[in-house]
Protein backbone atom coordinates (compact mmCIF):
# COMPACT_ATOMS: atom_id res chain seq x y z
CA UNK A 1 0.00 0.00 0.00
CA UNK A 2 1.49 3.39 -1.35
CA UNK A 3 1.32 6.46 1.07
CA UNK A 4 -1.99 7.70 0.02
CA UNK A 5 -3.76 4.87 0.61
CA UNK A 6 -2.60 4.42 4.03
CA UNK A 7 -3.29 7.79 5.04
CA UNK A 8 -6.66 7.75 3.06
CA UNK A 9 -7.61 4.26 4.88
CA UNK A 10 -6.95 5.75 8.18
CA UNK A 11 -9.02 8.84 7.13
CA UNK A 12 -11.85 6.28 6.46
CA UNK A 13 -11.33 3.99 9.53
CA UNK A 14 -11.16 7.56 11.93
CA UNK A 15 -14.38 7.31 13.99
CA UNK A 16 -14.11 10.94 14.70
CA UNK A 17 -14.86 14.41 12.86
CA UNK A 18 -13.00 14.44 9.82
CA UNK A 19 -13.26 16.81 6.58
CA UNK A 20 -11.56 16.74 3.02
CA UNK A 21 -9.83 20.06 2.82
CA UNK A 22 -8.98 20.48 -1.10
CA UNK A 23 -7.44 18.36 -3.65
CA UNK A 24 -3.93 18.62 -4.66
CA UNK A 25 -2.52 19.54 -8.06
CA UNK A 26 -3.38 15.84 -9.70
CA UNK A 27 -6.86 15.57 -7.61
CA UNK A 28 -5.49 13.69 -4.63
CA UNK A 29 -8.15 14.52 -1.34
CA UNK A 30 -6.52 16.25 1.34
CA UNK A 31 -7.43 14.44 4.28
CA UNK A 32 -8.15 15.95 8.17
CA UNK A 33 -9.08 14.25 10.93
CA UNK A 34 -9.99 15.32 14.44
CA UNK A 35 -8.63 14.77 17.79
CA UNK A 36 -10.62 15.44 21.14
CA UNK A 37 -12.77 18.13 21.60
CA UNK A 38 -13.07 21.62 22.64
CA UNK A 39 -10.14 24.52 23.14
CA UNK A 40 -7.17 24.88 23.09
CA UNK A 41 -7.10 24.10 18.91
CA UNK A 42 -4.70 23.09 17.57
CA UNK A 43 -3.70 22.10 13.82
CA UNK A 44 -0.66 19.85 12.75
CA UNK A 45 0.05 19.16 9.62
CA UNK A 46 2.90 16.57 7.77
CA UNK A 47 4.44 15.63 4.76
CA UNK A 48 4.35 18.87 2.66
CA UNK A 49 7.29 18.18 1.23
CA UNK A 50 7.29 15.36 -0.40
CA UNK A 51 10.09 13.33 0.37
CA UNK A 52 8.92 13.82 4.01
CA UNK A 53 6.63 11.99 3.51
CA UNK A 54 7.49 9.54 6.31
CA UNK A 55 6.02 12.14 8.73
CA UNK A 56 1.78 11.14 7.48
CA UNK A 57 3.20 8.00 9.85
CA UNK A 58 3.86 9.94 12.75
CA UNK A 59 0.26 11.48 12.35
CA UNK A 60 -1.60 8.07 12.72
CA UNK A 61 0.72 7.82 16.11
CA UNK A 62 -0.46 10.96 17.08
CA UNK A 63 -4.22 9.94 16.16
CA UNK A 64 -3.89 6.78 18.43
CA UNK A 65 -1.85 8.70 21.53
CA UNK A 66 -4.65 11.94 21.81
CA UNK A 67 -4.41 15.07 23.29
CA UNK A 68 -4.07 15.81 26.73
CA UNK A 69 -6.75 18.81 26.67
CA UNK A 70 -8.68 20.55 23.83
CA UNK A 71 -8.46 19.48 20.39
CA UNK A 72 -5.70 18.86 17.20
CA UNK A 73 -6.74 18.98 13.73
CA UNK A 74 -4.53 16.21 12.33
CA UNK A 75 -3.40 16.98 8.21
CA UNK A 76 -1.31 14.02 7.25
CA UNK A 77 -0.54 14.06 3.83
CA UNK A 78 -0.37 17.61 2.63
CA UNK A 79 1.02 17.19 -0.55
CA UNK A 80 -0.02 13.67 -1.54
CA UNK A 81 1.21 14.05 -5.65
CA UNK A 82 5.15 14.71 -4.04
CA UNK A 83 4.60 12.26 -1.83
CA UNK A 84 3.80 9.51 -4.49
CA UNK A 85 6.26 10.90 -6.83
CA UNK A 86 9.16 10.35 -4.26
CA UNK A 87 7.95 7.05 -3.22
CA UNK A 88 6.40 5.62 -6.56
CA UNK A 89 8.05 7.96 -9.60
CA UNK A 90 6.25 8.80 -12.34
CA UNK A 91 4.21 5.74 -12.58
CA UNK A 92 2.12 7.76 -10.01
CA UNK A 93 1.19 9.86 -12.68
CA UNK A 94 -1.96 9.09 -14.67
CA UNK A 95 -1.72 11.89 -17.35
CA UNK A 96 0.91 11.39 -20.27
CA UNK A 97 0.74 15.68 -20.45
CA UNK A 98 2.01 15.63 -16.41
CA UNK A 99 4.50 13.03 -16.97
CA UNK A 100 6.51 14.88 -19.31
CA UNK A 101 6.01 18.13 -17.66
CA UNK A 102 7.52 16.56 -14.63
CA UNK A 103 10.11 14.74 -16.22
CA UNK A 104 11.33 18.40 -17.56
CA UNK A 105 11.54 19.72 -14.32
CA UNK A 106 13.39 16.85 -12.46
CA UNK A 107 15.51 16.58 -15.38
CA UNK A 108 15.54 12.79 -14.26
CA UNK A 109 13.21 9.56 -13.94
CA UNK A 110 15.18 9.26 -10.44
CA UNK A 111 12.22 11.59 -7.76
CA UNK A 112 13.59 10.45 -4.60
CA UNK A 113 14.64 13.50 -3.34
CA UNK A 114 11.25 15.52 -5.15
CA UNK A 115 9.62 17.96 -2.53
CA UNK A 116 7.52 19.90 -4.50
CA UNK A 117 4.28 20.04 -5.66
CA UNK A 118 3.40 18.40 -8.98
CA UNK A 119 3.53 21.48 -10.38
CA UNK A 120 7.19 21.86 -9.34
CA UNK A 121 6.35 24.57 -6.20
CA UNK A 122 7.83 23.85 -2.55
CA UNK A 123 4.68 24.52 -1.01
CA UNK A 124 6.49 25.41 1.78
CA UNK A 125 7.72 28.85 0.41
CA UNK A 126 4.46 29.32 -1.04
CA UNK A 127 2.85 31.19 2.33
CA UNK A 128 2.36 34.79 2.31
CA UNK A 129 4.89 35.57 4.92
CA UNK A 130 7.61 37.36 3.89
CA UNK A 131 7.11 35.88 0.48
CA UNK A 132 10.07 35.46 -1.98
CA UNK A 133 12.60 36.96 0.52
CA UNK A 134 14.30 33.96 1.60
CA UNK A 135 18.35 33.14 0.86
CA UNK A 136 17.39 30.11 -0.89
CA UNK A 137 14.40 31.05 -3.11
CA UNK A 138 13.71 30.80 -6.61
CA UNK A 139 11.27 31.42 -9.79
CA UNK A 140 12.02 28.23 -11.57
CA UNK A 141 9.63 25.00 -11.06
CA UNK A 142 11.46 22.47 -10.06
CA UNK A 143 12.35 19.42 -6.94
CA UNK A 144 12.43 22.07 -4.61
CA UNK A 145 12.68 26.17 -3.47
CA UNK A 146 10.14 27.24 -5.88
CA UNK A 147 7.88 29.84 -4.44
CA UNK A 148 5.32 29.98 -7.38
CA UNK A 149 3.90 32.96 -9.30
CA UNK A 150 2.33 34.53 -5.82
CA UNK A 151 1.63 33.40 -2.58
CA UNK A 152 -1.38 30.55 -2.25
CA UNK A 153 -0.57 29.81 -5.76
CA UNK A 154 -0.92 26.48 -5.25
CA UNK A 155 -4.12 24.39 -4.43
CA UNK A 156 -2.15 22.73 -1.88
CA UNK A 157 -1.83 25.99 0.14
CA UNK A 158 -4.82 27.74 -0.55
CA UNK A 159 -6.61 24.79 0.85
CA UNK A 160 -4.30 25.25 4.23
CA UNK A 161 -4.89 28.62 4.11
CA UNK A 162 -8.64 28.54 3.94
CA UNK A 163 -8.80 25.43 6.47
CA UNK A 164 -6.56 27.47 8.85
CA UNK A 165 -8.92 30.83 8.73
CA UNK A 166 -11.68 28.94 9.54
CA UNK A 167 -10.72 26.90 12.25
CA UNK A 168 -8.71 29.94 13.94
CA UNK A 169 -6.26 27.91 15.54
CA UNK A 170 -4.88 28.28 19.35
CA UNK A 171 -1.45 26.92 17.52
CA UNK A 172 -0.13 24.95 14.78
CA UNK A 173 2.62 22.11 14.55
CA UNK A 174 4.14 21.47 10.94
CA UNK A 175 6.54 18.42 10.55
CA UNK A 176 9.67 18.28 8.71
CA UNK A 177 12.40 15.92 8.49
CA UNK A 178 15.61 17.43 8.43
CA UNK A 179 17.80 17.33 11.05
CA UNK A 180 16.20 16.74 14.78
CA UNK A 181 15.19 20.94 15.65
CA UNK A 182 12.36 22.88 16.30
CA UNK A 183 12.18 26.10 15.13
CA UNK A 184 9.28 28.62 16.81
CA UNK A 185 10.53 32.11 15.85
CA UNK A 186 9.23 34.30 13.14
CA UNK A 187 9.14 38.43 13.57
CA UNK A 188 6.80 37.81 16.59
CA UNK A 189 6.38 40.50 19.20
CA UNK A 190 8.42 40.76 21.90
CA UNK A 191 5.30 40.36 24.29
CA UNK A 192 4.77 36.96 22.49
CA UNK A 193 8.20 35.96 22.56
CA UNK A 194 7.72 34.02 26.05
CA UNK A 195 4.64 32.90 25.62
CA UNK A 196 6.01 30.80 22.35
CA UNK A 197 8.99 30.05 23.40
CA UNK A 198 7.35 28.34 26.39
CA UNK A 199 5.63 26.25 24.23
CA UNK A 200 8.71 25.36 22.41
CA UNK A 201 10.72 24.48 25.22
CA UNK A 202 7.75 21.96 26.19
CA UNK A 203 7.91 20.85 22.75
CA UNK A 204 12.00 20.17 23.35
CA UNK A 205 11.21 18.46 26.47
CA UNK A 206 8.85 16.27 24.56
CA UNK A 207 11.04 15.26 21.88
CA UNK A 208 14.65 15.54 23.18
CA UNK A 209 15.31 17.70 20.02
CA UNK A 210 16.84 21.36 20.64
CA UNK A 211 15.46 24.78 19.71
CA UNK A 212 16.50 26.25 17.10
CA UNK A 213 15.89 30.27 16.86
CA UNK A 214 16.72 31.53 13.00
CA UNK A 215 16.81 29.34 9.72
CA UNK A 216 17.13 32.06 7.27
CA UNK A 217 13.74 30.66 5.38
CA UNK A 218 10.40 32.56 4.77
CA UNK A 219 6.98 31.71 3.60
CA UNK A 220 6.28 28.98 5.33
CA UNK A 221 3.00 27.47 7.30
CA UNK A 222 4.26 28.13 10.27
CA UNK A 223 5.43 32.02 9.48
CA UNK A 224 2.36 32.59 7.92
CA UNK A 225 0.53 31.47 11.32
CA UNK A 226 2.57 33.33 13.46
CA UNK A 227 2.55 36.89 11.23
CA UNK A 228 -1.32 36.21 10.17
CA UNK A 229 -2.84 35.28 13.55
CA UNK A 230 -0.15 36.06 16.25
CA UNK A 231 -0.74 32.76 17.00
CA UNK A 232 2.68 30.15 18.40
CA UNK A 233 3.46 27.95 15.74
CA UNK A 234 6.21 25.26 15.74
CA UNK A 235 7.91 23.23 12.79
CA UNK A 236 9.35 20.50 14.47
CA UNK A 237 12.55 18.38 12.03
CA UNK A 238 11.80 14.82 12.89
CA UNK A 239 14.43 12.10 12.26
CA UNK A 240 18.04 12.63 12.21
CA UNK A 241 20.50 14.52 9.69
CA UNK A 242 22.11 11.04 8.84
CA UNK A 243 19.21 9.67 7.87
CA UNK A 244 19.18 9.60 4.10
CA UNK A 245 15.56 10.86 2.44
CA UNK A 246 13.54 9.72 1.74
CA UNK A 247 13.31 8.08 5.19
CA UNK A 248 12.49 4.51 5.61
CA UNK A 249 11.12 1.70 8.68
CA UNK A 250 14.00 2.45 10.84
CA UNK A 251 13.77 6.24 10.89
CA UNK A 252 9.75 5.83 11.28
CA UNK A 253 10.84 3.70 14.46
CA UNK A 254 13.15 6.91 15.67
CA UNK A 255 10.80 9.52 14.56
CA UNK A 256 7.54 7.96 16.35
CA UNK A 257 9.58 6.98 19.93
CA UNK A 258 10.87 10.63 20.41
CA UNK A 259 7.65 12.36 18.77
CA UNK A 260 4.57 10.15 19.65
CA UNK A 261 3.88 12.45 22.25
CA UNK A 262 4.74 15.98 21.13
CA UNK A 263 1.10 17.20 20.44
CA UNK A 264 -0.11 15.32 23.70
CA UNK A 265 2.57 17.48 25.78
CA UNK A 266 2.09 20.42 23.47
CA UNK A 267 -1.60 20.97 24.52
CA UNK A 268 -0.62 19.93 28.45
CA UNK A 269 1.57 22.64 28.57
CA UNK A 270 -0.84 25.63 27.03
CA UNK A 271 -1.92 28.28 28.81
CA UNK A 272 -5.33 29.82 27.46
ZN1 LIG B 1 10.57 19.88 4.87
Amino acid sequence: MDIYQSVEQFYNAAGTEKAIIGKSVLGRNLYAVKIGDGSPVGIAQYAMHGREYITARLAFKHFAVGVKKGSFWLIPLVNPDGALLCEIGLDSVKREKDRSRLLELNKSTDFSLWKANARGVDLNVNFAARWGKGAKNVRTAGAENCIGERPFSEPETKALKAFTEYIRPDYTVSYHTKGEEIYWYFYQSIRVCPRDKSLALALSRSTGYPLCMAKNSVGGYKDWCIQRFGIPAFTVEAGMDGYAHPLGGEALRDINEKNGYALYDLSEAYQG
